[in-house]
């Protein structure tokens, strides 16, 4: 399929990457688990050589990641942070790089414990603010890296207006996109050079595999990354790029119904006299709500919250008490899960920059699946009861 505009983001994700296979005509792109191919004769081959450099399975997927991107060329890697390790290891010491300081743990840990020593000069500064991005700039920055929503406060980006200042002086743009999907936010077409995903969380769906991505905004912002992907060789698997084609054909469904689950909790939340400040960028008194509306199709199925008490006993209780919410890190599944930040994901982060940002003790972040909303809400409702909130 054409990587066209005019067609639908569902009609994409269905269609995507996937042809019929031409040697036997089957529908769903086969595992090609091979790790070489035979030529007839020295250099004569089907322009298949060896499944690190490219194999049919993840290219099928690497071009369905494009299309859904609304980028030129897509990568696929062993897990997302092979995937931004990538695309650090296109600087050299020296180079400045910009980034948001809401960062995922381990975005933040590859930066500050493998580049910097290696002498990338980091910059971690409030993206929601471009003129913070712009004061930063000197004539060594070479990439800015933003995340839009941020884990677990929601924070929103205006992509444009950071892409306003780095086209101009050409920075490279990278947004991980992970939580937002390429079904609610492209951000190539909004200025971004180079799109990230987890693609363990919503393009995977299913929390059955760990991989990473790339799609870039044109065929010279790919090459580099792409020699990096077959020099240093952090690939997607056979059958792993075949479960994830296998999840983006309900890409679209899914992310409507946990948009639309995302909804109703958040708004259950708002009303529960004892929950304090609910985070999802949906409502109309979030700080990034009105970019988030412009730049975002819907708002997603990530919540952040604060018992009103910010009692942590009373928060761990909570986590420790639903039913149908799973106590665990990550996201983006099928499944429901809940988790405390400040114990779990976000151990790491220091006790100065959680109060910064506002994750205390009584935090808890939601990723909401699927499931019927009413039984969600059950199942928190029974929670705060035990919990005495
Ligand atoms: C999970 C996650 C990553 C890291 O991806 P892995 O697949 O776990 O390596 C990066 N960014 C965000 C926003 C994430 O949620």
């Amino acid at each position: 399929m054409k990587n066209n505009q005019s067609i639908g983001k569902g009609t994409r994700a269905v269609h995507a990457g996937v042809e019929p296979d031409p040697s036997t005509g089957a529908i769903m792109t086969p595992i090609f688990q091979t790790s070489t191919y035979v030529q007839e004769a020295v250099g004569v081959h089907k322009g298949w050589e060896y499944s690190r450099s490219h194999n049919p399975t993840r290219a099928a997927l690497e071009s369905a990641l494009a299309t859904l991107e609304n980028g030129t060329h897509g990568l696929a890697f062993a897990s997302g942070l092979a995937a931004i390790d990538t695309v650090l290891k296109t600087l050299k010491p020296g180079d400045e790089v910009i980034s948001g300081e809401d960062l995922y743990g381990g975005t933040a840990r590859l930066f500050r414990a493998n580049y910097a020593p290696m002498g990338i000069v980091f910059h971690f500064v409030d993206t929601q603010q471009p003129a913070m991005v712009e004061a930063a700039i000197n004539e060594n920055t070479r990439l800015v890296w933003l995340e839009s929503p941020t884990n677990p406060v929601m924070q929103i980006t205006d992509i444009a207006a950071i892409a306003a200042l780095t086209k101009p002086r050409g920075i490279l743009l990278a947004v991980d996109n992970t939580f937002a999907s390429p079904m609610l936010q492209r951000p190539i077409e909004h200025g971004a050079d180079i799109v990230m995903h987890s693609v363990t969380k919503y393009l995977g769906g299913h929390s059955d595999v760990v991989m990473g991505a790339l799609i870039s905004a044109s065929a010279e912002i790919n090459a580099p990354l792409q020699t990096i992907q077959n020099n240093c060789g952090a690939i997607a698997q056979p059958f792993d790029s075949f479960l994830v084609l296998r999840g983006l054909k309900t890409l679209h469904l899914r992310i409507e119904r946990h948009c639309a689950n995302g909804r109703k909790i958040a708004h259950w939340l708002c009303e529960h006299p004892g929950v304090g400040k609910v985070y999802w960028p949906g409502l109309e008194d979030h700080p990034g709500h009105a970019i988030a509306a412009r730049q975002m199709d819907d708002f997603g199925g990530m919540i952040g919250f604060e018992i009103a008490t910010k009692n942590e006993e009373q928060a761990k209780a909570i986590v420790a008490s639903t039913e149908l919410f799973t106590l665990a890190e990550s996201l983006g599944g099928v499944e429901s899960l809940i988790e405390h930040p400040a114990a779990m994901t976000h151990a790491s982060v220091s006790a100065e920059v959680r109060a910064k940002l506002g994750i205390s003790g009584g935090f808890i972040r939601l990723s909401v699946g699927v499931e019927d909303a009413k039984d969600l809400i059950a199942d928190l409702d029974q929670a705060f009861k035990k919990a005495g909130v």
